[in-house]
């Protein structure tokens, strides 16, 4: 059987239907958007437009306030950075989470090093912030908070609208990382009193290197210090040719996404349980991490203990799963995610992520099912660590699931 993919929390193949969208844009419709005197640029600008208002839409925002980036990375770093700087004399204290992504944590540490006071909430078992902690480390001096909408290992959805909401109260901005959500679950920026919001096209079924920043017009108008320098676009925020096959490829994959949003997330939710249910049938001793609920409903975080998820990763050398994040499974440490979430070293390390995506099929689930059952049962009958064990509870054993 050809190799499966299901890492679709690394990254995504583009669909079909988003790379047409594009086609024209790197052929016929070259244009530059920013060229007033002539169609070539009148009609890159036109397709410019209706992405933005096509993304917009699914945001509930306004058009004016979409700012288009390379990704995630650089939407987060225009977040955080620029709202820090923008606030020089205000305030200097920003609050993120301990399961964030290195796209904002890595630029949280960056911010300490230049002034910034930084609180970094802790989470529970499953992966959740607790608001209360969050009431209480909102200072005078607070300027932003940044948490995730959706974890890319573990998949907790956050409580993104309690926490706007008390934002809001506090007078305090708040950045989501929603690069694992868009498309995936309603985003709402009215309705969750989100003020900054990050995205990523490659998450989606669009290109890698296209993504984009929400930032809030009114209520309040959020004040952002760009971080380059060298042209207009983008309201000054983002100078730098604009990347129109990419911007179309955003908007066309998250317009797929929005309209086939019920049916997909249904879709991929049974089968996520059906890989859940099988693996648990036929594997002894797995966790299940997450939120048992408020959970992406393709993603799937399992936990074998007695064997290294490494050594899992290569007896399934059909099946293409990670071990953690993609950033982080070439550092060989333990996920950041699973140790905030209370797991120990050798647990983080026994663990695995499944991503499943629009074109898994079935087939593929049971397939996987049964080399994860086989590839698992190998590995524990030359583990001595799980004969010992064996041994000790006369076999008995246990199978843990988290409860809330
Ligand atoms: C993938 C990812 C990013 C980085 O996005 P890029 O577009 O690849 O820069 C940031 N945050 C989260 C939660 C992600 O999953």
């Amino acid at each position: 059987m050809a190799s499966i993919y299901m890492d679709n929390h690394a990254t995504t193949r583009v669909d079909p239907r988003v790379l047409e969208a594009m086609l024209p844009f790197f052929t016929t419709e070259f244009g530059n958007a920013a060229s007033k005197s002539h169609a070539f640029g009148w009609r890159a600008e036109e397709a410019v437009t209706r992405a933005r208002t096509q993304i917009a839409r699914l945001l509930n925002a306004d058009p004016k306030e979409v700012v288009f980036t390379s990704g995630a990375t650089e939407s987060n770093n225009l977040a955080l950075v620029g709202a820090f700087e923008a606030a020089a004399g205000r305030g200097e204290h920003v609050i993120t989470g301990a399961t964030e992504h290195p796209a904002v944590l890595d630029v949280v540490a960056r911010l300490e090093a230049r002034g910034a006071r930084v609180t970094i909430l802790p989470v529970d078992r499953t992966g959740l912030i607790d608001p209360d902690a969050l009431r209480r480390a909102i200072t005078d001096r607070t300027v932003l908070v940044s948490l995730m909408f959706a974890n890319n290992e573990v998949g907790t959805i956050h409580p993104v609208a309690a926490i706007g909401a008390l934002c809001k109260e506090r007078g305090v901005l708040f950045h989501t990382d929603a690069a694992q959500a868009a498309g995936k679950v309603p985003v709402d920026v009215q309705a969750m009193g989100i003020d900054l919001l990050s995205l990523s096209a490659h998450k989606v079924y669009g290109p890698k290197g296209a993504g984009a920043l929400y930032v809030r017009r009114k209520n309040p108008r959020v004040i952002l210090e760009p971080m380059l320098h060298g042209g207009g676009h983008e309201r000054g925020l983002r100078p730098g040719t604009l990347n129109v096959p990419g911007i179309v490829g955003l908007a066309a994959a998250l317009e797929i996404a929005r309209a086939e949003m019920p049916l997909e997330a249904r879709r991929l939710g049974a089968l996520r349980d059906r890989l859940q249910e099988g693996i648990l049938a036929r594997v002894e001793d797995v966790q299940v991490n997450g939120h048992p609920t408020a959970r992406l409903p393709h993603n799937l975080s399992l936990s074998f203990a007695y064997v290294e998820g490494e050594a899992l990763l290569m007896a399934l050398d059909d099946v293409a799963v990670s071990s953690g994040s993609a950033c982080s499974s070439e550092k060989k440490e333990p996920s950041h995610v699973l140790r905030a979430m209370g797991l120990s070293d050798t647990q983080a390390q026994t663990s695995l992520r499944f991503g499943l995506g629009r074109f898994n099929t079935e087939q593929e689930v049971e397939h996987v099912i049964g080399r994860v059952a086989e590839a698992v049962a190998r590995l524990r009958e030359i583990s001595p660590l799980y004969e010992m064990a064996r041994r000790t509870t006369g076999a008995q054993v246990t199978r843990r699931i988290p409860t809330s």
